[in-house]
């Protein structure tokens, strides 16, 4: 199968889940996760009609962006960032999908001062309470919100989740259903630079049951460009 062939797949599969949840198809957000595919592969899926590239490595965007990959599509960082690479990829990056603390909270805001602009954020949840990831406690949610209203240079668009990987996808189901109670919980504070507008959540495996759930973000990887080789 070609990256196009699946990309208008997973875009009927999401059109038809978010149908079947009563929401639009167009309300959805597609963004492919394309960590180890090369630049001419990213411009495949995005002639294709993914809606935002997503990255996790800051040197693999840096390099693929300079390779023009990104060349008419939004660019998101997805993946684990260290302090030292914030400026790197504050005001490249559209959306910092993966905050995990308010030490990179503090640094990725300092960085967009120095630069004259606001980034967008997602903050994101350690929903499973895994040792092995990252991301903040559903329960430290508000008050990072209300610590975030007195940074000039943020603006938090909502939440991000990489749920336990299970076996069959229906096992994430109650994680997905945690965070869109999470995300509505906490949509309704009235701080001037925090807009609960995306939900993050839902992989290769798992994102009709994540829309089903209430995501509005979808982040796919080897559905679209298949499995990936670690060398
Ligand atoms: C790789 C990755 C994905 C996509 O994973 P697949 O299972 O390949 O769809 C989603 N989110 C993040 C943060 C990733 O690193």
């Amino acid at each position: 199968m070609s990256i196009a062939e699946n990309v208008a797949i997973i875009k009927n599969n999401i059109a038809e889940a978010a149908i079947a949840a009563g929401r639009k198809p167009e309300d959805i957000t597609l963004v492919a996760a394309t960590k180890m595919n090369d630049a001419e592969r990213v411009r495949q899926a995005v002639k294709a009609g993914i809606d935002v590239c997503g990255e996790n490595r800051v040197q693999e965007m840096l390099e693929k962006n300079e390779q023009g990959a990104y060349a008419g599509c939004p660019l998101h960082f997805i993946g684990h960032l260290q302090k030292n690479k914030v400026k790197y990829v504050v005001g490249l990056a559209d959306l910092i999908q993966s905050v995990d603390s308010l030490e990179l909270i503090s640094v990725i805001d300092k960085e967009a001062k120095k630069k004259n602009i606001c980034q967008d954020i997602l903050l994101e949840v350690n929903i499973g309470a895994e040792e092995s990831k990252s991301g903040f406690s559903p329960l430290e949610i508000p008050s990072i919100l209300s610590e975030i209203s007195t940074y000039s240079q943020l603006n938090v668009r909502g939440l991000m989740a990489i749920p336990p990987i299970c076996v069959n996808p229906r096992e994430n189901r109650p994680y997905f259903e945690q965070m869109m109670q999470l995300f509505v919980d906490n949509s309704g504070k009235k701080y001037d630079n925090v807009r609960m507008d995306f939900l993050s959540m839902g992989m290769s495996g798992d994102y009709s049951e994540a829309i089903a759930c209430g995501a509005n973000m979808v982040r796919v990887g080897s559905a679209i460009f298949g499995a990936r080789i670690y060398k």
